[in-house]
């Protein structure tokens, strides 16, 4: 079985205090794009363990450090399934450590994958259980569409939307680690972080109304405050998107470095796309679904 697993943006990412597990709180809203990887699982004669996953990209990691292969342990504890023999393999078009959960999707694909080759029936909502253990972005990448993510992003609302934004994602440079751009931003806002620096309403009402020009204007990620300043990749895609024809927003999504830029028209969308592929970046267009 093979099938896609798709990409997310952060259209609102505020950055809450740090709780006493160590992760923040956020307070954001995903959604999900056409951008994704391919994964595909083959299940064998079940004797023993065996999880196996591969990836042409050799900067994917193929045994116990994949997402995926950490997936499918916790669902086989989870239904307390002996013995096993699955291979798992990823075709990877989502950029690396880009703040677009690309492992994370995979991760919920190998869930999907599984309750499907193993049949045992779960719920979305019980698949986002087992998947909240693998990682925070997982249940949302489970669920899809457009949803406000509070806790540490495992916690879920779906909103109603109709919204079809066309999107240029890049990233250039290196990748940013996650854990060390939180470090950062405790040092700058320290207690005042519990405060709101954005507003989710806002936000939230421009989702649900579909108004491209209203979400651009509420699009707020604390993130970039502390990412743009020192990769110059990230600062510059986003500058170019901002002053290019036809772009009515562009924001850094997760921690970056990958930068989404909304416009008004597929062309306009193109002609980025294929200026920043030829600058270096890995460029893609598409569309929130
Ligand atoms: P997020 O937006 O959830 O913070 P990200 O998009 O920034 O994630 P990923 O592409 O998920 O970052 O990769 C982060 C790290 O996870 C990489 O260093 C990579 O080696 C590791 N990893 C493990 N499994 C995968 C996978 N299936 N795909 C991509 N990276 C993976």
């Amino acid at each position: 079985m093979r099938i896609p697993a798709y990409a997310k943006i952060n259209l609102y990412l505020d950055v809450m205090e740090k709780r006493p597990d160590g992760f923040h709180n956020i307070k954001s809203i995903m959604h999900r794009v056409s951008l994704c990887d391919y994964v595909s699982a083959e299940r064998h004669a079940d004797e023993g363990k065996i999880i196996t996953v591969s990836c042409m990209d050799a900067r994917i990691p193929s045994g116990e450090g994949n997402l995926v292969w950490k997936a499918a342990d916790r669902f086989f504890k989870h239904f307390s399934i002996e013995n096993y023999s699955v291979s798992f393999d990823i075709e990877k078009h989502i950029p690396v450590s880009g703040g677009l959960a690309g492992g994370s999707t995979d991760a919920a694909a190998a869930l999907v994958l599984l309750n499907e080759l193993y049949g045992t029936g779960a719920s979305t909502y019980e698949l986002c259980e087992i998947g909240a253990l693998v990682g925070s972005d997982v249940p949302f990448c489970l669920v899809g569409g457009s949803c406000i993510t509070l806790g540490r992003g495992e916690e879920l609302e779906y909103l109603p939307s109709a919204l079809k934004l066309d999107l240029v994602i890049a990233k250039g440079g290196d990748g940013v680690s996650t854990p060390a751009a939180y470090k950062r931003i405790d040092e700058m806002y320290g207690d005042t972080l519990s405060q709101d620096f954005g507003s989710l309403e806002r936000a939230v009402s421009a989702v649900c109304n579909s108004d491209t020009v209203a979400i651009a204007d509420a699009m707020y990620n604390t993130f970039e405050s502390v990412v743009l300043p020192v990769h110059a990749e990230a600062a510059f895609a986003k500058s170019y998107m901002e002053d290019a024809d036809g772009c009515v927003g562009a924001m850094l999504s997760g921690s970056g470095p990958s930068v989404f830029g909304i416009f008004n028209n597929k062309e306009s969308a193109e002609a980025v796309c294929a200026d920043l592929s030829a600058k270096g970046y890995e460029a893609h267009t598409c569309e929130s679904i």
